[in-house]
């Protein structure tokens, strides 16, 4: 059973891990998209054929605000959670709820200081902060918070990865 677009941006929706700058540091940019994705307000990379995140065109609880102009690369990517629900294996609700959960886990440990996010350095294509080196060892419940994330993000979200 095909699932439609409109179902499918109703997980997106309430997510943007992969433009609010918690899976990726940087977003990929082709030759020929320069001007238009930079004349809509994405930020290039001073030395890679990329734009930086946090993407500042992405709004949190509508997502991508400039969706038709967006690089292929936005266009291209798809995640763990979005392509079970896309092949059918996983329901629409299943995975806005399990989206719903992650964030949830993610604003725990925000709450507590600890940022999950990718980052992009000067010069440097993509660096991950490690999120446990942040957080006092003696809070155990934060660690295991963590490690479920770290779990949860890698699995389904493709945490690590290019976009
Ligand atoms: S990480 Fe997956 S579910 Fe979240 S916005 Fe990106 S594609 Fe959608
Ligand atoms: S252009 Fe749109 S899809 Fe691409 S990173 Fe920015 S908000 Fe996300």
């Amino acid at each position: 059973m095909s699932v439609n677009a409109e179902d499918l941006s109703r997980i997106c929706a309430g997510c943007g891990l992969c433009c609010n700058g918690t899976l990726f540091g940087l977003v990929d940019v082709a030759e020929d998209e320069i001007e238009r994705v930079t004349k809509r307000g994405l930020v290039l990379h001073p030395s890679l054929s990329a734009a930086v995140l946090p993407c500042p065109k992405h709004v949190e609880a509508t997502g991508c605000s400039i969706y038709a102009d967006r690089p292929a690369a936005c266009h291209r990517y798809s995640c763990g959670v979005l392509e079970a629900a896309e092949n059918g294996n996983k329901s629409v609700e299943q995975q806005v709820d399990k989206v719903r959960r992650t964030i949830a886990l993610i604003d725990r440990l925000k709450s507590q200081g600890v940022d999950v996010r990718v980052v992009a350095k000067d010069g440097v294509a993509k660096v991950r902060e490690d999120p446990a080196s942040q957080l006092d060892p003696s809070k155990a419940e934060l660690l295991l918070d963590l490690s479920e994330l770290k779990i949860i993000l890698k699995r389904d979200y493709g945490y690590g990865v290019e976009k």
